[in-house]
């Protein structure tokens, strides 16, 4: 179901073909504000910064030999093939260096070519994001680098290892990260407010990534200060770490689906497997919840694709804050979510899904200047009750999905008293 909405009132044909052209338009209003006033901020202070500083030649041979370092990662990341859903790098151990080898400007400068080329040769991408990311990156990295050299002027103890110099590049290492994460959280946040603040801003497996390209950062600064041929022994390592950083990545973004950042249909379906295998094993029950967005099509119809896949983003994301941490979220196929929920028999799976269906039809994702709601309809199937096996349970939620789509939508149903299994059922593409 679409919400009685303004967005409506304009031709979808319009609004659809210049958020083509121009993602950006096609986001909230806060969202774009933010984006602009950051990049304006950035593009300011990196002129400022630019007029300010005397060119030495030294100095853009130390810029000129870190982009190269730069250069040199992104062209190993194009070799391997990067797709979407494969963000982290290391090239903060670029940025660091940058930051504290350098006057201001050339650390807000670096991240300019690096996010050019990233663009050019590993994937391209939405354009604002890029244009974003290396206003951030800049702005961090330009903080970073007037901290250390308003408390360091001199800062040659980065050689010698010993005085207080090396810790206060830590202590501007941290506050780039810190700087970093806050300015792209706050972006994250306003594109989708629903998504707390603790998921944005703490990740264990991110900490310990901006930990490692912090250290390695701070590493290549001492390298460097210690002398610049130094440069050459850093690059392979930190190449080499890359590659298995991407691999893990890899091999995490083949079990997601891109647009909601759910389990994709086969890996929900191993995940699920093994967790019929464990409550067989314990005699625990477990339950199946199918859902399926009511007249999405015509969501598409009037507003366009890239508003559908923000629609399923958002009913994504509301699933996934309603369930617990072990029950297993996926997207079966197009606007279908698959949801197991261990330990779980009927009248609580029944609850849990009526819970989802109502914030599901709570949540509303905003469009301009109006807001998107749909509701689902859900079917529930519990182990034991309706079916031994994977498929069964598939099959009898699949049934009861039908009939709630049957008598009006937007409802939860059960599988009607000594319903027979249609045939089995795989995962929609
Ligand atoms: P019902 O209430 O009976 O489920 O109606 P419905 O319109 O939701 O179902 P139907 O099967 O007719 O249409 C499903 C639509 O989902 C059609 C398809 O274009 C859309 N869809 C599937 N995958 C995606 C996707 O990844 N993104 C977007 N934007 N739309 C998708
Ligand atoms: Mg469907
Ligand atoms: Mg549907």
């Amino acid at each position: 179901m679409v919400a009685a909405d303004p967005v409506s009132a304009k031709p979808r044909g319009v609004i659809a073909a210049r958020a083509a052209r121009w993602p950006l338009l096609g986001e909230r209003r806060a969202l774009v504000g933010y984006v602009c006033c950051i990049v304006a901020l950035y593009l300011v202070t990196l002129s400022g910064a630019l007029l300010a500083t005397r060119l030495e030649g030294r100095d853009l041979a130390t810029f000129a030999a870190l982009l190269a370092c730069g250069a040199v990662c992104i062209e190993a990341r194009r070799r391997l093939g990067v797709p979407a859903g494969v963000s982290r790098d290391l090239l903060s151990a670029w940025w660091l260096p940058a930051a504290l080898l350098l006057p201001p400007a050339y650390a807000l400068l670096l991240p300019l070519p690096l996010q050019f080329l990233l663009h050019l040769r590993v994937r391209e991408t939405v354009v604002y994001r890029r244009v974003f990311s290396a206003a951030a990156i800049g702005l961090a990295a330009g903080a970073a680098s007037m901290a250390f050299h308003w408390l360091a002027p001199a800062g040659d103890g980065l050689a010698l290892g010993v005085n207080a110099t090396v810790p206060l590049a830590i202590g501007c290492g941290v506050v780039f990260t810190v700087l970093n994460t806050a300015l792209i959280a706050i972006a994250a946040h306003t594109a989708e407010p629903r998504t707390p603040w603790r998921q944005l801003l703490w990740d264990r497996e991110s900490a310990t990534l901006d930990l490692v390209e912090l250290c390695l950062g701070v590493l290549v600064t001492i390298a460097f200060a210690l002398s610049p041929w130094l440069l050459l022994v850093t690059l392979p390592p930190i190449v080499l770490l890359q590659r298995s950083l991407l691999h893990a990545q890899l091999q995490a973004a083949a079990r997601t689906d891109g647009k909601t950042g759910l389990l994709n249909a086969a890996a929900w379906q191993r995940e699920a497997e093994t967790e019929i295998v464990r409550a067989r094993r314990t005699g625990q029950t477990l339950a199946l919840i199918i859902l399926d967005i009511d007249h999405f099509k015509q969501v598409n119809d009037k507003h366009g694709h890239l508003v559908g896949d923000r629609v399923l983003a958002g009913v994504a994301a509301t699933l996934r804050s309603q369930v617990r941490e072990y029950d297993v979220v996926g997207r079966f196929g197009g606007e279908e979510f698959v949801v197991l929920l261990p330990n779980t028999e009927v009248v609580e799976a029944r609850n849990v899904a009526e819970r989802l269906r109502m914030h599901v039809a709570h949540m509303a994702v905003p469009v301009n200047d109006a807001a998107i709601t749909v509701t689902v309809s859900a079917g529930v199937a519990v182990m034991n009750l309706h079916g031994e096996d994977l498929l069964d349970l598939l099959a009898a939620a699949d049934l009861a999905l039908y009939r709630a789509k049957e008598l009006g939508r937007d409802r939860v149903c059960l599988p009607a008293p000594g319903h027979t299994p249609p045939e089995h059922r795989r995962p929609r593409s």
